[in-house]
C-alpha cells in the first residue's frame, strides 16, 4: 500500500491538495490514512508551540497530544502509536514542512531514524508533561546519495588493473563494525569500501553469480572479466543492521545485465532468491540475520 502523491520534492502545495492527495483529515500534525496505510506527518515551523528541529539529517518530530503525557494509544494517542510501529506495520509516511503560514513544502517519504524516545516539554497549560520524540530522516534524498556511492565504486573498479587485485582473499566470517556514517547534505550515508568489493569480485572469479556461463567482456586495463559489485542486502538499509553490510559475504558478482535485472527488472524475484539461497548462511556468519520475506521488502 501507499500513495504516489505526483508531488515534487520541494513542491509547495495547501491543505486543501493534501487532502484530494491523501483523502486525509485536516486536523493535527498527524494525518493517517487506514485505506492506504499512510500518514501524512506536518511539521509546522510557524507554531511556538511544537519544537521539531533538525539536526544532522534528522527530524526531532513532537507528538500528538497538547495537554498531560502524551500516549500510543486512545485518541489522538493512537496516531503517535502507528507512527510508533511504523516500521512493522509498513505505514507510508509523506512529510510536509510549514515555514510561512498556509504554505505545505512536500519533503517525501521519511521513516523512523532511530528508537522513538519520551522527553519532558511544557503542554500547552505550562505544565511538565512527557512528550514523544520521532527522529525521521528522508529516504528518497538518503537513496539518491546512496546510489551515487553505488556508481561510484563500479566506475572505479572498471578500470582497475592487474596490480591491485587481491589474490590470497578468503572470507573471514566475523562480524564487522559498521563504523560511523559521513554526513553529507545533512544526510547521513555508510560509505562502501573499494577493496572490499573488489575482494568480492576477485573471489567470484570475475564471474556473473548467477551463471558462471554469463558472457562478459575483458576490461580495459585488466585480464579480468567485467562484473560489476552487487550488495545483496542493500547498504541503504545499513541503519537497521547493528553489523557493517560492507562485507565480502554480502557482496556478489554480476554482469551486467543480471544486475540491471535485479535492480529494475520485473523478474528480478527469481534472481534474488538464487542469490539469497547461496549467501544466508554466510550473512548469518557475519551478523547479517535476515529472511527472504524480509529482503524482498527492501527491494520493493
Ligand atoms: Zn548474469
Amino acid at each position: 500500500m501507499g500513495v504516489d502523491p505526483g508531488l515534487k520534492i520541494g513542491e509547495k502545495v495547501n491543505l486543501q491538495k493534501i487532502r484530494e492527495i491523501f483523502q486525509c483529515g485536516s486536523m493535527g500534525g498527524m494525518l493517517p490514512v487506514n485505506r492506504t496505510n499512510v500518514m501524512v506527518i506536518i511539521a509546522d515551523h510557524t507554531l511556538d508551540f511544537y519544537h521539531d528541529k533538525w539536526k544532522d539529517g534528522i527530524l526531532y518530530y513532537t507528538g500528538t497530544g497538547k495537554i498531560g503525557d502524551q500516549q500510543l494509544d486512545g485518541n489522538p494517542g493512537y496516531k503517535n502509536g502507528k507512527l510508533y510501529h511504523s516500521k512493522t506495520n509498513g505505514m507510508q509516511l509523506h512529510l510536509f514542512e510549514i515555514l510561512k503560514k498556509r504554505e505545505y513544502i512536500y519533503r517525501g517519504i521519511v521513516v523512523l531514524a532511530n528508537q522513538p524516545y519520551q522527553e519532558e516539554q511544557l503542554d500547552e497549560n505550562g505544565v511538565k508533561r512527557k512528550v514523544w520524540i520521532f527522529p525521521l530522516k528522508l529516504v528518497e534524498e538518503e537513496l539518491k546519495l546512496d546510489l551515487l556511492d553505488d556508481q561510484t565504486i563500479m566506475t572505479s573498479l572498471a578500470s582497475v588493473q592487474d596490480k591491485d587485485l587481491p589474490f590470497h582473499f578468503s572470507y573471514n566470517g566475523k562480524p564487522k563494525d559498521k563504523g560511523k556514517p559521513v554526513v553529507i547534505d545533512k544526510i547521513e550515508i555508510y560509505k562502501r569500501d573499494r577493496k572490499i568489493s573488489l575482494n568480492a569480485l576477485a573471489y567470484a572469479r570475475f564471474e556473473c553469480e548467477i551463471d558462471r556461463t554469463h558472457e562478459s567482456f575483458i576490461r580495459k586495463n585488466s585480464n579480468t572479466n567485467y562484473t560489476e559489485p552487487h550488495h545483496l542486502v542493500p547498504m541503504a538499509f545499513q541503519n537497521n543492521f547493528s553489523v557493517s553490510l560492507d562485507v565480502e559475504e554480502n557482496i556478489v558478482s554480476l554482469c551486467s545485465n543480471c544486475h540491471n535485472l535485479l535492480h529494475y527488472g520485473r523478474d528480478y524475484l527469481f534472481l534474488l532468491k538464487r542469490l539469497y539461497e547461496s549467501r544466508k548462511n554466510l550473512l548469518k556468519k557475519v551478523g547479517i540475520d535476515i529472511t527472504f520475506e524480509r529482503l524482498i521488502q527492501m527491494y520493493q
